[in-house]
């Protein structure tokens, strides 16, 4: 291993040529890097909100048996408490850079704790963003040092975007405004719109709902209040329980307020800059501009009607390969027959094909609490009858509040599918609607993916390896008209299939590998079936290699086109997103996938500085 001081000499030394054109590269080693006094200048510039980062089980690592450590341990898979803070990522992933890290062993916190705390991939410093003017004067200060900038909002990415070694970060989760306009016209637009909403950029999910509701009104939001539905939710895509009714976050957005490279602030729609309005309704978070406020169409509340069902799976640990499970075989096929007509109802699901158990939510909002049960019968008659089957819960249920309804699906046999405070590895794709008109399709959809549940049961090694997981939440009655510059692979899209699994600080390198390269081959039946296709930018495979066309499909080409434009420079960078630097880009170090051995992040502890900012 190479000293980490004797790295950033040799990237110091880098001509310009190797490092192509890649811009902001300056490091707290080098003499572009701002001075303690001009830190503090950009600090007062902003009012005081430059804060030094601490990471989550930081406390842990100073005192183990301290209340502050205590409060950390007992929260550590808790979403909203991560996501409320700069110094911890959903996923240990992306807090870790080589052997530099704060984590705790997520299952039994208080042990093992040994060494030093490191940032990882934490930024030393971050700018606790409250207004536009905090970003604007950032965006100035990193470009004028060069420096690498990093955009967080909640930290749900799954590919790390959120956080960058050795970038001065903005985060923006405290961005909470909310409003509501009974009738609103974009700025320079003719098109009168009713019932709009107004977020800041760092409301999340719950946010949303808890106000709208009170309203009268839903939200396209996901499947977890601790996401944010303005930064990467909103921006990438933003599929949910409404998907099938509404379509996506994106279609839903009917003007941002941003500020571009240039430090302008822009209010951007169908009319101003309506590239760039385009290219940040699906291009995703972290790419284009900074986001500040996001306005969207709002929907009337009606009750959300559930049609749930779990079950075991008789003689399940007999199964030794489940491309011959008759049980799983028969679920699966039931449940591809009936999608085609579901989607096209506004049905949405939530299905989890574990190796000894289903658990499946159908989910129709409507005021017509028989329609679901209609449309469900056959289902809800071949599962409650099938001999391989020990139902543990089935009901249908009606929620008159989103907010009863989340309530319910919070309930661990539902939520623990969508586990944080873990290392994860995922892969996903979106399987096509042709699949689901012919038997034949059928019968190709299925087999895929039970090759995807063996080959995940067998090469994965961690925690949920063997489980499949299919959303039926997209855009499946709504087409783009080039609205949005989403992946077309959603629109005509049925499913999107999940597979991974779940590491912990105590496993080695070599098995978290081993769980990431399961997770992407477990994927790969489902690709072969769907040449061309492509997967939710949001939750897939960071190793994918064939990034451009599997994350943003034909639309590339064109989004790179308005990104060259707005920002010319790369201010705005992040892995796998629309102009990606690269994997040989030194900032990216921490992914293991480039020449470059990991650079964590220094800790650069001024004293002057750290006592200006946390008095
Ligand atoms: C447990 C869990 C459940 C999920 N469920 C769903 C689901 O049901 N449906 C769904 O569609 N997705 C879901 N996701 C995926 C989620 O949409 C993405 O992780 C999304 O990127 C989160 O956005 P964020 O802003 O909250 O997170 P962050 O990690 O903070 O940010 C994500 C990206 O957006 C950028 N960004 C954030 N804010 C801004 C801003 N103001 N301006 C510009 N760029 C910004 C960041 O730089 C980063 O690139 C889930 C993720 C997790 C971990």
């Amino acid at each position: 291993m190479i000293p980490r001081i004797l790295l950033l000499a040799v990237i110091t030394a880098l001509p310009a040529l190797v490092l192509g054109s890649v811009n902001y590269t300056c490091l707290p080693t080098q003499n572009c890097w701002p001075t303690s006094s001009e830190w503090q200048t950009f600090n007062r510039s902003i009012g005081g909100k430059l804060r030094v980062t601490h990471p989550r089980a930081e406390p842990c690592y100073d005192d183990v048996s301290s209340t502050a450590c205590k409060d950390v341990a007992t929260g550590y898979l808790a979403s909203k408490s991560r996501a409320s803070q700069y110094g911890a990522m959903e996923y240990l992933n992306f807090e870790v850079c080589g052997s530099d890290q704060c984590l705790l062993n997520s299952l039994d916190p208080l042990t093992g704790i040994h060494g030093t705390c490191s940032l990882g991939r934490l930024s030393a410093y971050y700018v606790e963003a409250h207004y536009a003017d905090d970003v604007s004067k950032t965006l100035a200060f990193v470009q004028q040092h060069q420096i690498r900038l990093s955009i967080k909002n909640t930290g749900h990415d799954s590919f790390g975007r959120s956080v960058t070694a050795n970038s001065l970060a903005l985060w923006t989760y405290n961005m909470k405004d909310l409003g509501y306009h009974k009738a609103f016209t974009p700025s320079g637009c003719k098109t009168h719109y009713q019932d709009i909403g107004e977020i800041g950029a760092g409301i999340s999910a719950e946010e949303a709902y808890t106000f709208f509701e009170t309203l009268g009104f839903h939200v396209t939001i996901g499947a977890i209040g601790s996401v944010g539905i303005a930064g990467g939710f909103g921006q990438g895509g933003g599929h949910g329980p409404l998907g099938p009714s509404y379509g996506l976050m994106v279609d839903q957005a009917v003007e941002f307020e941003v500020i571009t490279a240039d430090g302008q602030l822009r209010l951007i729609n169908e009319c101003n800059d309506p590239d760039l309005f385009w290219a940040m309704r699906g291009g995703g978070g972290g790419t284009y501009a900074v986001l500040t406020r996001y306005k969207f169409q709002l929907h009337p509340a009606v009750p959300i009607n559930v049609y749930s069902f779990e079950a075991g799976i008789f003689g399940a640990s007999l199964i030794h390969d489940f491309t011959k499970s008759m049980v799983h075989r028969q679920v699966v096929t039931a449940l591809a027959k009936n999608q085609t007509t579901w989607s096209n109802n506004h049905v949405a699901g939530y299905n989890f094909i574990y190796p000894d158990r289903i658990i499946s939510l159908q989910i129709l909002p409507s005021n017509d609490t028989e329609i679901l049960k209609s449309l469900t019968a056959d289902w809800n008659n071949f599962l409650s009858s099938h001999p391989g089957l020990r139902s543990a819960q089935k009901a249908y249920l009606t929620f008159d509040k989103f907010s009863d309804y989340i309530a319910f699906t919070r309930r661990p046999s539902i939520a623990n599918n969508g586990i944080v405070g873990v290392g994860l590895a995922e892969a996903g794709r979106l399987m096509p609607r042709e699949l689901f008109s012919t038997e034949a399709g059928i019968e190709n959809l299925v087999d895929a993916f039970l090759q995807g549940m063996q080959i995940s049961s067998t090469l994965g090694t961690g925690l949920g390896s063997g489980t499949g997981q299919i959303y039926a939440t997209g855009p499946s009655n709504h087409i783009d008209n080039t609205k949005t510059g989403v992946n077309p692979a959603w629109r005509g899209s049925l499913w999107e299939i999940v597979f991974g699994g779940v590491w912990l600080k105590t496993d080695a390198q070599e098995k978290r590998d081993s769980i990431q390269h399961a997770a992407g081959e477990a994927i790969k039946p489902m690709k072969d079936l769907t040449p061309g296709g492509g997967c939710y930018m949001n939750e897939g495979d960071w190793m994918e290699q064939d990034w451009q066309q599997t994350f943003f499909g034909d639309n590339y080409a064109q989004l790179l086109e308005v990104k060259r434009k707005y920002d010319p420079t790369g201010l705005f960078n992040c892995w796998k997103c629309v102009g990606f630097n690269g994997e040989d880009d030194p900032f990216y170090s921490c992914y293991g996938q480039s020449q470059n051995s990991p650079i964590p992040s220094e800790p650069l502890r001024v004293p002057e500085l750290v006592q200006q900012i946390e008095l």
